[in-house]
């Protein structure tokens, strides 16, 4: 059994919006949908998704059952930081084999980069998606200054889905949450691997497209993402 967890709890207060991001509407349609139709559409069995406790109503009317989202079958609430709500999620995964964790602010996932996190996480046990980061990195020091220019070429910048075998995921998470301490500046659930057990994550290709919509402008960007892709689409089809 493969399962995805799909997170749309927390504010989103860089959105500075009365509505959550993860429920704007793009192009017609909450941004969750587009998330949620990808795995739908995909090989994973069954969909998990976690929102806020009062969101879980507006969830199951207006979006899994008015588009038809069959796989989802819980809908849980999330918790206070990001890794409450996957901690959340992934209780409820329990009996999976691989779980995928994805953020529902992603709109521009595609059938193929969850194939491939599937895949990666068959094969090597974890795998984070993301791409090699095309601008030059800096690290700063507490003043402002560079304190170093580290090597581009093995530099990645993280997306999701991230996949793993479910028993792996679970064990680093159940440790995480053994102590408040390890929860410090915990971003993604690759690092709760990373740092709770001696695993290792494989970097697998996603997409520069697969953006996470954080502030107002990224909504714009990716609406003309998806007009591009559904053009993309469209030209496909006619070659056919
Ligand atoms: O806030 P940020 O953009 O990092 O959130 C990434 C994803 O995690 C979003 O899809 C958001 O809905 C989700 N999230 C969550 N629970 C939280 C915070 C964020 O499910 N407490």
């Amino acid at each position: 059994m493969t399962g995805a967890i799909v997170l749309a709890a927390g504010q989103g207060k860089r959105m500075h919006s009365a509505v959550q991001k993860q429920f704007l509407l793009l192009k017609g349609k909450p941004l969750l949908c587009y998330s949620l139709e990808a795995f739908q559409k995909s090989g994973i069995e069954r969909i998990i998704l976690v929102t806020g406790k009062e969101e879980i109503e507006y969830c199951r009317k207006e979006i899994t059952e008015l588009y038809g989202y069959t796989k989802v079958d819980a809908i849980i609430a999330g918790g206070k930081e990001r890794y409450h709500s996957v901690y959340e999620g992934l209780k409820a995964a329990e009996g999976c084999t691989e779980v995928l964790i994805h953020d529902g602010a992603r709109p521009l996932v595609t059938e193929k980069i969850i194939r491939d996190a599937l895949n990666g996480a068959r094969q090597y046990g974890a795998c984070a998606v993301g791409m090699p980061v095309k601008d030059t990195i800096k690290l700063s020091d507490e003043e402002g200054f560079v304190a170093s220019t580290p090597d581009r070429t093995h530099l990645w910048q993280i997306q999701t889905p991230q996949a793993f075998r479910y028993s792996w995921i679970r064990r680093a998470y159940d440790k995480l949450f053994a102590r408040e301490e390890y929860q410090q500046g915990v971003t993604d659930d690759a690092m709760v691997l990373e740092t709770m057990t001696a695993h290792r994550v494989r970097l697998i290709p996603g997409s520069y497209e697969n953006i996470k919509v954080t502030t107002p402008e990224d909504m714009a960007v990716a609406s003309a993402l998806l007009d591009a892709a559904l053009e993309g689409e469209k030209i496909c089809h006619a070659e056919k």
